[in-house]
């Protein structure tokens, strides 16, 4: 029988740790961690994840300071913003939500973010000192997934671990980290992506597959080994009629099938997803705390 690996559970679990440290440092005398949020236009995907950023931020104790800009803001303009928050004591980090409009350049904006206040982790510093294993700010779907791992006390050491996507926010990061001498960590990796040959035996040998390719069901039976743990990353809104919404969220995994065969398996919706957030708002716990300089 299959253990689900239950995200919102853990993520609220998490986020009870973190509001309890910011009891801790306000009753200690210190400042409450203060994130700032960037956001661009009027985007309704961007708009509700930085609503969520926002309430999660005031559920744990933190101060949020939301800043919006209409999407006729010059790039200019944006960074100058961007170089105000990195010039105020008081934002202990800040994050910039994507996508931007075309006319700014996202690598320019995430380059001008001090890495010492990049929560999102992002920065080109954050990234290297993570695949160097250097203290930094993970990116917060990568961070989410090891933590799940970490929690569950699922063995990653010396296991064959499938990476299915290669993309700088989940797939690159989730690999490397898996293969940090670190627990969790220490795996055997295998990364791949649209032009990999023979994906089904290569996932067959797994003991992990960590599913971030964006191609609902994706993932089936055949492709995998009994007993193996599966980490679904995949997101993708398919109409559902039956939904309010018009849509449901579709996992890389086609579960129903995939689950009988797995020790461990997250569900979509409420596996990784809930973790990102968490990520982010304890790296701002991190940024508050000075760990990362
Ligand atoms: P992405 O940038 O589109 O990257 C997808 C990766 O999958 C690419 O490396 C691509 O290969 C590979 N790929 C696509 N089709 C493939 C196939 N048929 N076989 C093998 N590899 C294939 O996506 P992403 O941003 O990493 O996101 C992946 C999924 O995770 C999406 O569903 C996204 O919504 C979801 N997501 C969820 C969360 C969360 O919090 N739950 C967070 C972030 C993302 P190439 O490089 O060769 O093109």
């Amino acid at each position: 029988m299959y253990r689900l690996i239950d995200g919102k559970a853990i993520a609220d679990q998490v986020k009870a740790e973190i509001a309890e440290e910011v009891k801790q440092m306000v009753a200690a005398g210190k400042k409450r961690p203060h994130l700032a949020v960037i956001i661009v236009g009027h985007d309704g995907g961007s708009e509700t994840y930085v609503a969520h950023k926002v309430k999660s931020c005031e559920q744990v104790g933190f101060t949020s300071t939301r800043l919006a800009f209409e999407d006729t803001i010059t790039e200019e303009e944006l960074l100058a913003e961007i170089d105000k928050l990195n010039a105020d004591p008081d934002v202990d980090g800040f994050i910039v939500q994507l996508p931007l409009p075309k006319h700014i350049s996202e690598q320019k904006v995430i380059e001008a973010i001090d890495y010492r206040k990049d929560v999102d982790g992002f920065h080109p510093i954050n990234v290297g000192r993570m695949s160097i294993g250097l203290p930094c700010y993970v990116s917060a779907t990568p961070a989410g997934i090891m933590e799940l791992l970490k929690r569950y006390e699922i063995p990653t050491a010396g296991k064959r671990c499938v990476v299915i996507g290669r993309s700088n926010i989940v797939g690159k990061p989730v690999a490397s980290l898996m293969m940090q001498k670190a627990c969790p960590g220490d795996a055997t990796v295998t990364v791949c992506h649209s032009r990999t040959k023979d994906l089904k035996e290569i996932c067959l040998q797994a003991d992990i597959i960590i599913a971030a390719l964006g191609r609902p069901e994706f993932l089936t039976a055949d492709m995998v080994k009994p007993g193996a743990v599966i980490v679904d990353v995949g997101t993708t809104r398919v109409p559902d009629a039956t939904k309010k919404s018009g849509f449901r969220l579709c996992g890389d995994v086609k579960f129903d099938e995939v689950a009988p065969l797995c020790s461990f398996i997250t569900p979509v919706p409420g596996g990784v997803g809930p973790m990102t957030i968490v990520s982010l708002l304890k790296n701002t716990l991190l940024a508050a705390k000075g760990e990362i300089y």
